[in-house]
């Protein structure tokens, strides 16, 4: 750690002093002391560890509270906490060369991933494994009232319907920590229960998006589908048994993309039959070229577990994993051309290292890779590495910026409020104007503009409680809709349509909009 300020130091002798009963009134605290001390808010761990060394110098007194923040992640200050469940272990239709096969989990991940092992203890069962995440996030005064529930576990398409349709029933009733008779009334209920699912993120293979699957999926409540694209190289598909080509991903990303669904792409750098050189086209292609665009990427460096095929190509010498250093760099270099409108969700999977036979168990990756971008003067514009975080807000230090691009059939706006001065991101929101002559699969989407996501990040801040200073409630969302309306009028669209989830109705309901065949919309006038 750095040498801390005065200020820190000062504000920590503060905290100290005070008893705390709950994580707001801490937090608020927090805000009070910096803003009158004109310091931006420090991470937790820089005040825990300036408390550790003031307690050890004998200059303050234990502070139970202190004590435990370390513990807190800073998860609910990114707006929105995250619940992650699991679906029980199913096969799944795909024999990819790496894919891990290990009974008792569902295909594609391992014992010893930290969600895997917390959802095998409740025997991967929806209702306990929401409630009782809920729970320890509650115990932890973590605000939860608003909730993105992610599905895991493989390929969601595979399942038979009647278990998906009992899986998210389950999970509304976790979140309502009551039961109800069908999946229609616990999502009714959850419109105005206190721990409210904003949306619903659902992981499959790009050949099992069709009509059918998105009818599904839009009645489950989903708005996110993150798919498995791996690579844009159809030999290198080939090579790796992935059983579909480029193809069906550039379908399914239009057939999403039209539905208003938010696109995130697995990517994995390091396939058997590719070189970092390969890779990196890869990455180009699918920022630069219309028909891929994803919103999110998670890149999953090829690693090799046992029981995979590729474990048999790497034992006989016929496939050798990326080094640390060539990974690094090809990662860098993806960093260097990533959009600003894209995030990078993730940089590594979470396996653990003894799970790993061949390739990179750097645990640290990312903050390896941020260090080194830093010295080579580097800086990722990715949402996620932009975003404001903990930072004072002022209102007239934010500019609204539209970016435009082609994306499947139409154009994507990335409109957003920053602050150019810092970078930093403060709320955006995608609009998409798909082409008029485009096949809808919803009928209630013709002639419409789509709001496919709304974000505004900053403190997570209670529904009900205003707090001037987190972004939440200055109403950011609400100009940006607004702007969203009026681009979308001027290019002649007579609707605008809006996928959100079950636990944000009420708040778009609010702003003129209802509900119409799971979407939200209002007539443009
Ligand atoms: S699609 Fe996913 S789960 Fe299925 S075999 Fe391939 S990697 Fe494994
Ligand atoms: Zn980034």
């Amino acid at each position: 750690m750095d040498q801390p300020t005065k200020k820190i130091i000062e504000l920590t002798k503060e905290l100290a002093l005070k008893k705390f009963s709950n994580h707001e009134d801490f937090f608020k605290l927090i805000q009070k002391i910096c803003s009158k001390k004109e310091i931006p808010l420090p991470r937790y761990s820089e005040i825990f560890a300036v408390y550790q060394k003031l307690k050890k110098q004998g200059k303050i007194k234990k502070n139970p509270f202190l004590e435990e923040i370390k513990k807190r992640p800073i998860r609910s200050l990114s707006g929105v906490a995250i619940v992650a469940v699991l679906t029980k272990p199913w096969p799944c239709p795909g024999q990819c060369f790496y894919c891990p096969l290990e009974k008792g989990v569902p295909k594609s991940y391992l014992s010893g991933e930290p969600a895997v092992e917390r959802a095998k203890k409740l025997n991967f069962d929806p209702y306990l494994q929401a409630k009782k995440r809920i729970e320890i996030l509650e115990k932890n005064n973590h605000p939860v009232d608003k909730i993105e529930l992610i599905v895991i576990g493989g390929t969601w398409s595979y399942l038979p319907s009647k278990y998906q349709t009992w899986f998210i029933k389950r999970c509304f009733d976790g979140a309502n920590f009551s039961s109800s008779k069908n999946l229609a009334e616990a999502q009714k209920k959850n419109e105005n229960s206190k721990h409210r699912i904003i949306g619903i993120t659902l992981e499959t293979r790009p050949d099992y998006i069709d009509e059918d699957e998105l009818r599904r999926m839009r009645k489950l409540g989903c708005t996110r589908v993150e798919i498995g694209v791996q690579s844009t190289d159809n030999k290198i598909l080939k090579k790796n048994k992935r059983g579909h080509g480029v193809e069906e991903t550039i379908e399914a990303t239009r057939l999403l993309k039209d539905a208003g669904f938010k696109i995130c792409y697995h990517l994995m750098p390091g396939l058997y039959g590719s070189s970092p050189k390969k890779d990196l086209l890869v990455f180009k292609k699918i920022f630069s070229q219309p028909e891929f665009q994803p919103d999110m990427i998670k890149i999953y460096p090829c690693v090799v577990t046992k029981g995979s095929q590729l474990y048999q190509a790497y034992k006989k010498g016929e496939y050798k994993p990326y080094s640390d250093k060539q990974l690094i760099n090809l990662l860098i270099k993806i960093k260097k051309i990533i959009p600003p409108y894209v995030r990078i969700n993730r940089l590594i999977r979470d396996i653990p290292s003894w799970q790993i036979q061949g390739g990179s168990k750097v645990s640290n990756l990312r903050q390896t890779i941020q260090e080194k971008a830093k010295e080579q003067g580097v800086f990722c514009q990715c949402i996620r590495c932009r975003e404001i975080k903990t930072g004072k807000i002022k209102k007239q230090d934010l500019k609204l910026i539209k970016r435009e691009y082609s994306a499947s059939n139409g154009k994507e706006i990335f409109l957003s409020f920053e602050n150019e001065k810092e970078n930093k991101l403060i709320a955006f929101c995608r609009l998409r104007l798909p082409e008029k002559n485009n096949k809808f699969i919803f009928s209630v989407l013709k002639d419409s503009a789509l709001i496919r996501e709304l974000h505004t990040y900053g403190q997570l801040v209670e529904i009900d409680k205003k707090n001037k200073k987190a972004s939440q409630h200055l109403g950011l969302g609400k100009k940006l809709i607004k702007e969203a309306e009026k681009i979308a009028r001027k290019k002649g669209y007579h609707k605008m349509a809006i996928i959100a989830g079950i636990g944000v109705r009420e708040y778009y309901r609010h702003l003129g909009y209802r509900l119409q065949n799971t979407y939200l919309i209002k007539l443009l006038k």
